[in-house]
């Protein structure tokens, strides 16, 4: 796809930040080198110097000679879009300007949270003393009639639980409190969305919107469980088997070899060829290599690299659309505006790339797969579609229970249960159950905190965009103006995004505030 990005004259910014742009240069050299060790070290297990590589960046970010560059050009009279620009990297700059102390501990999150996810991307559950695969567990899940087997594959995930904790999880936590502290937040939650230009009031009617649609939930999820199990309620282990009960396709066995040719297909359709960009796939489980999935957006606009872990169920394509949506879109920005690609909001990021994997259960690509049992399929997807959003909201359980470790003081293990209980019945109203529950194999909390709400959020978004694009266009899906709405997507969201904070860029598209209203 060929664009013409912003006006030349402001492209990157003008002249008078052109010593920021230098500055944003070697910064970003830096990035992707330390990408490209990340992406040895997830798909391989090998060490090549991240330790190293985070130094390098310290010691270029606390130069001081560095800081008062951006300093002095905030104090110039700049256009609205520079002054965008030099807000972005001062942001990024000033928390290396505090302290000694905040530097050195700054240092030591990073090491804790190298270990700790050598510790995860290493691991692996074991079933009946055999070592298995998370693949392995989620067809065991999905597909396994036998509850209490079921039950096993669920709770091995809890595996990891002590050795992350032995490993130093707490510790890291309570680093992270000390950063924020430190930086002058109340705690690490508020600092953390401060740094994605977010209030911490966005979650404030969050428990109550979820209250709001709990007795509802609980009609359908206890109806399903008597359908489908004969049981009064379900329990964890059984979600995945009664979504495959709705929607028995979605385990249909497949031909992953032929990944490329089933993506490219559907990116097509939205206008974008795959053949264009330059995204590279790591996609099958062995060892050493991390179990979830990942995009690392390596150099924008050059090099994007897609790891997975899928086997061959028809269900496992979810993965890869939102990842192959990631990739995507680093070739759509634009990699002369570094500094705007550095202010473009997780959420947006995610709803991007949720917004493909929800194509998976759209006719546009399943089709191929089901030519002779089309209707049917179709018939189940549109359960599993509802069956999805009615249940979207309990993710506020999983946001909040990441964000509690930041307000409770654990000791141990055991104090992280009693966390993850309270949590459940505040949110879901769920009483506390017999077992362990599997919490630290979630690596968001390890190397990502304070991010599971950018899925959630995104979601919203994307039914934002959905609703939106829908009413100017008399569509009702869009998959039935594919190519517009890729168009859309470029130039209504991509383009942008970098310009404007998530609350702005929301309102600009929808002419209304963020709210939760689109899920329901
Ligand atoms: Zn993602």
């Amino acid at each position: 796809m060929v664009v013409d990005v912003f006006i030349h004259e402001i492209k990157g910014g003008s002249m008078t930040i052109k010593k920021i742009n230098e500055l944003v240069d070697k910064l970003h050299e830096m990035g992707v080198k330390q990408s490209q060790l990340a992406w040895v070290q997830y798909t391989a297990g090998y060490d090549f110097g991240l330790e190293e590589s985070y130094k390098d960046m310290m010691t270029f970010m606390k130069d001081k000679e560095h800081f008062k560059i951006v300093e002095d050009h905030r104090a110039l009279e700049l256009s609205d879009l520079d002054k965008r620009r030099v807000d972005i990297v001062y942001k990024s700059f000033k928390p290396y300007h505090l302290s000694d102390e905040v530097n050195a501990l700054a240092l030591d999150i990073q090491k804790k949270t190298n270990e700790l996810s050598q510790i995860l991307n290493t691991f692996r559950f074991k079933l009946d003393n055999k070592s298995v695969t998370s693949v392995d567990l989620a067809q065991i899940l999905s597909n396994d009639e036998n509850r209490e087997n079921r039950k096993q594959a669920y709770l091995a995930k809890n595996q990891i639980n002590q050795p992350m904790v032995d490993g130093g999880f707490l510790e890291l936590v309570e680093m992270r409190k000390k950063m924020a502290k430190l930086n002058g937040f109340d705690n690490f939650v508020a600092y953390k969305l401060d740094h994605e230009e977010l209030s911490p009031d966005i979650f404030e009617n969050w428990i109550e919107e979820v209250h709001e649609m709990l007795p509802e939930m609980e009609k359908m999820r206890s109806e399903y469980a008597m359908k489908y199990l004969g049981e009064e309620n379900l329990m964890p282990w059984d979600e995945a088997y009664v979504e495959n009960q709705l929607a028995p396709s979605l385990s249909k066995n497949v031909d992953m070899t032929n990944y490329y040719y089933h993506l490219s297909r559907l990116f097509k359709s939205f206008g974008f060829d795959l053949n264009d960009y330059n995204i590279t796939y790591d996609l099958f489980p062995r060892a050493n290599k991390s179990e979830w999935g990942y995009n690392f957006p390596i150099d924008t606009q050059k090099d994007s690299r897609i790891l997975a872990n899928v086997k061959n169920q028809f269900h496992e394509f979810g993965v890869l659309l939102h990842e192959t949506g990631h990739g995507v879109h680093s070739f759509l920005n634009d990699k002369d505006e570094k500094i705007l690609n550095m202010g473009i909001s997780g959420i947006v990021t995610e709803g991007i790339a949720n917004l493909f994997g929800a194509q998976m259960l759209d006719p546009l690509f399943f089709k191929e797969f089901f030519e002779d049992d089309f209707e049917q399929v179709q018939a189940e997807f549109e359960s599993i579609k509802k069956w999805k959003k009615m249940n979207a909201l309990r993710a506020v359980s999983r946001i909040f229970f990441d964000q509690r470790f930041y307000t409770t003081d654990n000791k141990n293990l055991d104090d992280v249960y009693k966390m993850y209980w309270s949590v459940q019945k505040e949110v879901l109203n769920v009483e506390p159950g017999d077992y362990e529950p599997p919490w630290a194999f979630l690596i968001h909390h390890t190397t990502h905190p304070i991010y599971l709400h950018n899925y959630f959020m995104g979601d919203v978004t994307c039914e934002m965009l959905i609703q939106t694009f829908n009413k100017s266009n008399g569509t009702s899906k869009i998959s039935e103006k594919p190519l517009e709405f890729g168009k859309f997507l470029y130039e209504d969201v991509v383009k942008p995004s970098g310009q404007y904070t998530y609350g702005e860029l929301f309102e600009r598209i929808s002419k209304e505030k963020f709210s939760l209203k689109y899920m329901k």
